[in-house]
């Protein structure tokens, strides 16, 4: 399916596909996702690549942040499915995307969760006149197919990068290989790549690895063989039916969730051809194993960019923002933590004050206290926010920053910015701007 609604064929006469983003509908969304996530601070400082000052205080942007093409894309398609589909009812399989402001902006419109049991979405009450949004990370084969059968209105909102991960996915299930996914096995475009490694007639396999102990943990088993029971119980939940390590990692095929760490990624592809090199010769590896990187583009861009602040700019901290069941977001803070002290926050309201800040501890995964957060003085806050996060957020977080330190940050706009973007004329014109 493309942006579209299309009907999903089951033997009962197909629904028109219907265009979702026309002109009007699309007008009415710009305006309502402009009203949303608005965010004069947040555009004047990633577009004037500047930084603001003021009172000590100095707020740096990663040059890429926020919001990528993907989480845009089921953004629109799902403010669009309201307005198209007013008078139906509009489901959502789990989450639009990863971050809990933006999912309740889009409960606010009408837009209801369907109910999960254990990961499985109960589908039975729903008809063919309901509308179900597939999520930006896509959905397992199973539910896809059910929706087919039922008949329903689908809004596939499945970013193209995740189906490129998934064409890739098939290639190796065609070829007989087992795809091994560099990703979390409990995450929900994981578990929508994995359905795809597996064919309805069985014989084909798959397993997920997501750290570097448990790469080298399989790579061990490939080289050496071991306690096959061992094997099983430490990968229960991340492997398919039926899946034998004594027999289905002969022929391997590497791919990742796409919002991987892109040099972890790289690692586990360079421990599995090494493992697979020495077991079955280097000579022989083109038969026993392929590779593809399918970090996607934009988390490339966020993890190079935040890179790039952290070799060059000199902060005293960072702030990664955006809900913490976000991958992409989640690699962010790691990126930062191995720096630098960095609070992974999922809105401005976790900015307690300036002595107490509330922060998720992925490590601990819970939101931890931390103290005497934000010195006195001079001090340089970096801030980055994950791909599912709004610039509203940021803009939230930057305002917060600046009220610790009693400065009202839109006024260190330039005036003719101002004007532009409808705020009010500035009074203090004496506060700095960079
Ligand atoms: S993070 Fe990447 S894969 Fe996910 S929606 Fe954005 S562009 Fe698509």
């Amino acid at each position: 399916m493309s942006d579209d609604s299309q009907p999903q064929g089951n033997g009962l006469p197909p629904k028109k596909r219907m265009n979702l983003r026309t002109p009007e509908v699309m007008k009415l969304v710009q305006e309502q996702v402009e009203d949303h996530y608005r965010s004069p601070v947040v555009e004047y400082l990633h577009h004037t690549k500047k930084y603001l000052s003021a009172n000590g205080l100095t707020v740096k942007l990663a040059k890429v942040f926020g919001f990528c093409y993907g989480v845009e894309r089921a953004i629109n398609l799902a403010y669009a499915s309201a307005k198209v589909f007013a008078g139906h009812n509009i489901y959502l399989l789990g989450e639009i995307i990863h971050n809990p402001e933006v999912n309740d902006q889009i409960r606010d419109m009408g837009i209801k969760q369907l109910k999960e049991t254990r990961g499985v979405y109960d589908l039975d009450g729903l008809t063919e006149e309901d509308v179900v949004i597939v999520p930006a990370f896509g959905a397992e084969v199973k539910v896809l197919q059910r929706l087919k059968e039922i008949g329903c209105y689908q809004v596939d909102t499945t970013c193209g990068d995740v189906m490129s991960v998934w064409k890739r996915v098939r290639q190796y299930r065609n070829q007989g290989t087992t795809s091994i996914i560099h990703g979390k096995a409990w995450h929900e475009e994981t578990k929508a790549t994995v359905s795809q490694a597996i064919s309805e007639s069985g014989g084909t396999h798959y397993l997920v690895v997501f750290t570097l102990d448990e790469t080298d943990y399989v790579c061990d088993y490939i080289r050496k063989g071991g306690d096959k029971n061992a094997f099983l119980s430490k990968f229960e939940g991340a492997y398919s039916p039926g899946f034998d390590p004594d027999q289905h990692l002969v022929s391997v095929g590497v791919a990742n969730q796409t919002t991987m760490m892109k040099n972890e990624t790289e690692e586990v592809q360079r421990r599995f051809e090494k493992a697979m090199a020495d077991r079955f010769g280097p000579e022989n590896l083109d038969k026993h194993f392929r590779k593809a990187d399918t970090i996607c583009g934009a988390t490339q861009e966020r993890q190079d960019a935040l890179s790039e602040m952290l070799g060059v700019e000199k902060m005293n901290l960072l702030l990664v923002v955006g809900g913490y069941n976000s991958s992409n977001t989640s690699h962010l803070a790691e990126m930062g933590e191995a720096m630098l002290p960095t609070y992974f926050i999922k809105n401005s309201e976790k900015l307690i004050s300036a002595k107490e800040i509330s922060h998720y501890d992925q490590h601990r995964q819970q939101e931890v206290i931390s103290h005497d957060w934000l010195p006195e003085g001079n001090v340089v806050v970096g801030i980055t926010a994950g791909a599912s996060c709004p610039n509203n957020l940021l803009e939230e977080t930057i305002h917060r920053l600046y009220e610790f330190r009693g400065v009202n940050v839109e006024k260190l706009l330039p005036a003719d910015y101002r004007e532009i973007v409808g705020l009010a004329p500035a009074i203090d014109t004496s506060a700095a701007h960079h």
